[in-house]
């Protein structure tokens, strides 16, 4: 499995010459399994280059393409309307969101919203590509080419869900746009066990987060102790704030490395085997 990371940011893209080290596109993340099947988490704004770059790459994949939602505030599905392979007849796309208690509105219609023609100029059912939308009450699955999928709901404001993915015996976990209420959520540690890459929301600093409650994300301390008590390989950090520059990223790095040298902040382009 490789992990290529198309849009790390959080909340709203920041096309500005300081962030470009980490990246300014939002949340979408590219998974390539050992068949070279794809799978994408995420439709942020980061899926415009990753379509280009599938375009470039003929990449022949015509049968399910699965966008896998973590939820749908706008940093995680704004990219959708410029993902080329949406353009195609040919392709079948399916946009996702798994897990159970199901809080998340039906997201076919929030996708029609956000390309009604006050928004966008083509609306969704002249798209073109064959969709598909599915929200199973389901917590695991085990898909007939081999890969595992495990859902758990995450606190965050309107909900979302974290995802394990398991091929062969590689794992990983994709858990942004979480808050830690009361200490560290158990639920969080538990899918993320053992994982060779943990990808965890880290917007802000600890010191940030006590003026955050509520917001609904996670301090890169939080996401550190998740690594330490789920004994994971490599921790991500990942959803950075869009008022943390380059600079200022570093400085945390260096202060993440320190505490735990194997986590690192995710950076757009970043391409990781698992
Ligand atoms: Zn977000
Ligand atoms: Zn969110």
């Amino acid at each position: 499995m490789k992990v290529t990371f198309y849009g790390t940011r959080g909340s709203i893209p920041v096309p500005e010459p300081d962030f470009v080290r980490f990246g300014g596109n939002t949340s979408c993340v590219l998974i390539t399994f050992s068949t070279n099947r794809i799978a994408i988490l995420d439709a942020g704004t980061g899926i415009r280059k990753l379509g280009n770059d599938l375009l470039a790459a003929s990449h022949g994949q015509y049968d399910e393409i699965i966008i896998g939602l973590s939820h749908t505030h706008w940093d995680h599905i704004q990219g959708f309307p410029f993902f080329k392979l949406a353009y195609d007849s040919r392709r079948h796309i399916t946009l996702s969101i798994r897990g159970q208690g199901r809080s998340i509105k039906d997201i076919e219609s929030i996708f029609e919203r956000q390309m009604q023609n006050d928004f966008f100029p083509v609306s969704l059912d002249k798209i073109g590509a064959q969709l598909k939308f599915w929200q199973p009450e389901l917590t695991r699955v085990t898909h007939p080419r081999g890969v595992d999928l495990e859902a758990s709901k995450l606190n965050h404001p309107g909900g979302a869900y974290g995802y394990r993915i398991t091929e062969g015996n590689k794992t990983l976990v994709y858990c942004t746009d979480v808050e830690h209420a009361d200490g560290i959520d158990p639920n969080v540690v538990y899918l993320s066990r053992n994982a060779d890459l943990l990808i965890h929301d880290a917007q802000y600093t600890p010191e940030e987060l006590q003026g955050k409650k509520g917001w609904g994300h996670s301090s890169w301390e939080q996401a550190v102790e998740v690594a330490e008590q789920a004994e994971v390989k490599r921790l991500a950090l990942f959803h950075h704030d869009p008022d943390h520059p380059d600079a200022f990223l570093l400085n945390v790095e260096e202060e993440v490395e320190k505490r735990l040298p194997s986590a690192f902040l995710a950076r757009e382009g970043m391409e990781i085997k698992l």
